[in-house]
């Protein structure tokens, strides 16, 4: 455990730290250098899985910070590359096979189809594809439903304590536990002196809301994020450049702000 920690930046992946088409993070590295030098953390929180979660964060040089996997579902710990707990990915399967069949049949879920189709839904190659099929928590899918349904669909699933997370492409089914819990857990852990959040999102927004800064990052794939608490206090700010240009201009320009550069 890592104890005088300045600062922690807490980023969503997709569409924030990552690109949304191309999934690189390049434009995002002069600001992660600056982050390393004055050995601030950086938590990657995602929807994605932790074998997904784990290649990513060695790949960005962050194996010792802990790391949010499957959208809060569970923590990653540092330098490890299995989430303990887990093992509710097949109880959601079965609660969601539960639902009635005209509202089950609009929802087609990483474990309903084949790694082909998932590498099809995603934009990822085979391989990675083939890692994000590999749950312990919680299952994503694309609605193909109207969003009536879609009401229906998660009050039905609300019956077996199954709660829905909407996301930048995908609806999430869990047993709970969200971006902002888990983010709560590690700061009452590491207690930095700052922390910034960085998403481009719905399931972003608390994890926004909680952190000393808040970065809504610029996505023209989605619909702008409405309002949210503290913006017009200047807590919560947004950016001009979508996905990694922007997180890199944020982070910063809030670093100058705390003087941490
Ligand atoms: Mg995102």
């Amino acid at each position: 455990m890592k104890s005088n920690t300045q600062l922690i930046v807490f980023t969503d992946l997709d569409g924030t730290l990552i690109d949304h088409e191309t999934y690189r993070w390049d434009a995002a590295q002069p600001a992660l250098t600056v982050l390393n030098q004055i050995s601030a953390g950086v938590v990657l929180a995602s929807s994605k899985t932790t074998p997904e979660i784990a290649t990513l964060r060695t790949s960005l040089g962050l194996d010792d910070w802990p790391a949010i996997v499957e959208n809060g579902a569970g923590i990653l710990p540092p330098n490890e590359t299995a989430t303990p707990g887990g093992a509710s990915y097949a109880a959601v399967r079965e609660a969601l096979n539960r639902a009635p069949e005209d509202l089950r049949g609009l929802f087609r879920g990483f474990g309903d189809v084949t790694t082909t189709q998932v590498a099809e839904m995603t934009g990822l190659s085979q391989t990675d594809a083939a890692l994000a099929q590999q749950r312990a928590f919680s299952e994503p899918g694309q609605w193909l439903g109207t969003d009536v349904q879609k009401v229906a669909f998660v009050d039905h699933l609300k019956k077996d304590g199954i709660i829905a997370q909407q996301g930048g492409r995908f609806l999430t089914l869990s047993f709970g536990g969200n971006k902002v819990d888990q983010m709560r857990t590690i700061i009452d852990a590491y207690k930095p002196q700052h922390t910034i959040a960085l998403g481009d999102a719905p399931n972003d927004i608390q994890m926004l809301e909680n952190a000393d800064y808040g970065v809504v990052v610029a996505n023209p794939n989605r619909a702008p994020l409405p309002p949210l608490s503290g913006e017009e206090a200047g807590q919560i700010i947004r950016t001009v450049s979508a996905g990694p240009t922007g997180w890199a201009e944020a982070v910063l320009s809030l670093l100058h702000k705390l003087e941490l550069h």
